[in-house]
């Protein structure tokens, strides 16, 4: 794994300096959905466990190095207290001496990181200042991992230093996918655009047997072959990239899957009046006509080639899957790959983005081996980018 995990550190009476990710959603100071403070609660109980006392680092929105009221961590301390079940202490401008004063299972939160700027500058005086306050790093927000931050890699790189649990969860289930998968290995890129994907494309075909693309990025796919489609969401702009992503995967060795019919509506709305249509080279439609997922015969041979695979990374919808019945070839794709999990025959990893929530839409989100809520960590370990953040814990 070349990172240490928490069991590998001696954590008695350490004072354990830990990254997290808590950008939590708040209205009216009450935090509505507490998915990503209750996804860090094992390795804080971890922590607690091996005798040691978790000082949590965290950034919380985009203050820019200024001190914004509204972006104090502050008010998420109740929440933090219900997911760990004990008191959080919590301060604004933290010392040694502070945490030195405070009990030896103690839970410390440190005000937002990013209320001085030298955190995203990675200045080496506030890495410095941050590993006076522990005697351990441990580094639980993946989610964070893509940005070098004086308290993601700087103060990393000044400590004995570990994953912790969410962090070691995701990074093995993303070992699983790409870096020793079991082959052979597919993945479903949907979603609007090609053009926030080519590095994810470009990356994939070069190291998975095969690319199943769907959503508006197969409709640039399509055209770019020749078909007319209409009122499509497509990129023009892009149609030589898109052919030169096809000749990539060829010579790869890499099977790309395209839509061979589509689900067509002549307004962007839900319950639109639809049918579905053949998608080919020849297909033409007319000009006000949109192909808004892919159809019933797509969706079915994109279920019969997972079952020829024994991983599949997921990222983006097959269609515009907020606006039903534009859901229908995600949600029947979705929960073909989950009876595939739960049946022991697919390993599934999806994240980025939307993947999320239209994964949640088809319920199958219990079902999939692993579903990351990092985004854009999650698709630049994709892109096969280094992560500054698993950089720095490498032994
Ligand atoms: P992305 O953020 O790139 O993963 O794209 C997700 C968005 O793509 C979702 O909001 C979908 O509604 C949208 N989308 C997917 N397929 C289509 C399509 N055929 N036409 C229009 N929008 C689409």
């Amino acid at each position: 794994m070349g990172w240490n995990t928490l069991d590998d550190i001696d954590l008695k009476n350490k004072r354990v300096l830990t990254r997290v990710d808590i950008n939590v959603p708040v209205e009216d100071g009450q935090v509505t959905d507490a998915t990503r403070i209750e996804r860090i609660a094992p390795t804080i109980a971890d922590i607690r466990a091996k005798g040691g006392s978790p000082v949590l680092l965290a950034h919380f929105g985009r203050p820019k190095g200024q001190y914004v009221p509204e972006m104090s961590l502050k008010p998420l301390v109740p929440a933090l207290e219900d997911a760990f079940g004990c008191s959080v202490v919590f301060v604004e401008r933290p010392s040694r001496d502070f945490i030195d004063a405070q009990a030896s299972d103690a839970v410390i939160m440190v005000e937002n990181t990013r209320f001085s700027s030298m955190e995203e500058a990675n200045d080496p005086q506030m890495a410095q200042f941050l590993a006076t306050l522990g005697d351990v790093f441990c580094n639980d927000a993946f989610s964070a991992a893509h940005r070098a931050h004086a308290s993601t890699t700087g103060v990393a790189h000044l400590l004995p230093n570990c994953a912790g649990r969410l962090m070691q969860a995701e990074l093995q289930a993303l070992e699983a996918a790409l870096s020793a998968p079991k082959r052979p290995v597919g993945a479903v890129v949907g979603g609007a655009k090609v053009s926030t994907k080519l590095d994810l494309l470009e990356n994939l075909v070069k190291k998975i047997d095969v690319l199943v693309i769907g959503g508006g990025m197969a409709n640039t796919f399509l055209a770019a072959q020749g078909a007319d489609l209409g009122a499509s969401l497509q990129e023009a702009d892009l149609h030589s990239t898109a052919r030169d992503i096809m000749a990539a995967a060829a010579d790869a060795g890499c099977t790309v899957i395209l839509p061979v019919d589509g689900r067509v509506a002549r307004e962007f709305a839900a319950h639109a009046a639809h049918e579905v249509v053949t998608l080919n080279a020849d297909t033409s439609l007319e000009a006000d006509q949109m192909v808004l997922d892919a159809g019933d015969a797509s969706a079915a041979q994109i279920a019969q080639t997972f079952g020829t695979l024994k991983t599949l990374i997921w990222n983006g919808p097959l269609g515009a899957f907020e606006i039903p019945p534009f859901d229908t070839a995600t949600v029947a794709a979705a929960r073909a790959a989950a009876d595939l999990t739960n049946s022991g025959d697919l390993v599934t990893v999806a994240g980025g983005g939307d993947t999320v929530a239209a994964l949640n839409q088809a319920g199958v989100a219990e079902s999939f081996t692993y579903i990351s809520t990092a985004g854009g960590a999650f698709l630049e370990w994709m892109e096969g980018k280094e992560l500054p953040g698993v950089a720095a814990l490498m032994q």
